[in-house]
């Protein structure tokens, strides 16, 4: 089977040292991946920038650059969330039609005052359509997957259950599609086989499995590999104004990520330069030498 792997960055800040992780592991798991034709994975980027009140003006073109400094040259055109839209619609009306879905107008703190967890409190009364988000009816809840990277107990990686049978939110009510929505039908649309990304998404992926199924389609095979965190538990975020990569300086931040996904590059590495880091990293890939751990503390 081709390998399709991809990073898909929201444009919300600039690369930062956590990013990169994610972008290096899913890229390095793509490349050194070699099929029966002796082909290697095809590795894509999505921009994911359907969310425009977070987005960071100039943060698509300079993330990039940055993938473009660091040697993470992609294969296929960029693909941009926000040229998507219509086909989003299409996918939303479908679920409709199919009844597999509702409208919702309970706002975050009744749902809150509920237990924080949605209850499916509309799902048999007819709200209007104005002012309310759209909830997936969540028949599946798979909060056990298998994981490339953190499988546990019975090779199966376990999520929150009720978190993971939630009816969640697939249009937003500001009128703007759900993150689960977008990379659902995206992941289908580019025919991804292989996700590997950081652990803040692992919840993320119960939902995300329930709505292939919905779909009726296969969904990729997920890998998580751990999440980088400040020394006050802090993950490094676009939102937490981590510091953004220097590209005029590549090497030290590639050789610090490949320690942090447990690949040990020799001392040496560190006077090559940027290709031939690549290089050996693809060469010496060892998914199984990433660490079991949701989260490693940098500082
Ligand atoms: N756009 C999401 C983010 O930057 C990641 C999406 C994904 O990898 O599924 O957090
Ligand atoms: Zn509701």
């Amino acid at each position: 089977m081709p390998y399709r792997g991809r990073f898909a960055p929201s444009p919300s800040g600039l690369l930062h040292f956590g990013s990169l992780i994610s972008a290096l592991a899913s890229f390095l798991d793509t490349k050194a991946h070699i099929d029966a034709n002796n082909n290697q994975g095809t590795w894509l980027i999505r921009i994911e920038d359907i969310d425009p009140p977070r987005e960071q003006p100039g943060a698509s073109a300079a993330i990039l650059t940055s993938l473009e400094a660091f040697g993470l040259h992609w294969d296929e055109e960029v693909l941009y969330q926000s040229q998507q839209t219509e086909l989003y619609r299409h996918l939303l009306d479908d679920l409709q039609q199919n009844n597999l879905s509702y409208y919702c107008q309970c706002s975050r703190a009744d749902v809150k005052a509920l237990g924080g967890i949605y209850q499916g409190h509309c799902r048999s009364l007819d709200k209007p359509q104005s002012n309310s988000a759209i909830r997936l009816i969540n028949r599946f809840g798979h909060y056990q997957f298998n994981d490339l990277i953190q499988n546990e107990t019975l090779n199966k990686t376990q999520c929150d259950k009720a978190l993971a049978e939630e009816d969640f939110i697939i249009h937003r009510k500001d009128g703007l599609f759900a993150y689960q929505l977008a990379v659902v039908h995206d992941d289908i649309f580019q025919g991804i086989t292989h996700v590997i990304r950081g652990c803040d998404l692992l919840e993320p992926t119960a939902r995300q499995l329930s709505l292939f199924s919905s779909l009726n389609k296969s969904p990729p095979i997920y890998g998580h590999v751990p999440l980088a965190v400040t020394s006050n538990g802090y993950k490094l975020s676009k939102q937490n104004k981590a510091p953004a990569i220097d590209n005029d300086q590549p090497q030290p931040a590639l050789i610090a990520a490949l320690e942090f996904l447990g690949q040990q590059p020799p001392p040496a590495l560190l006077q090559e330069n940027v290709i031939d880091i690549i290089k050996w990293a693809t060469d010496n890939w060892l998914r199984g030498n990433v660490p079991k751990l949701k989260e490693i503390n940098i500082e």
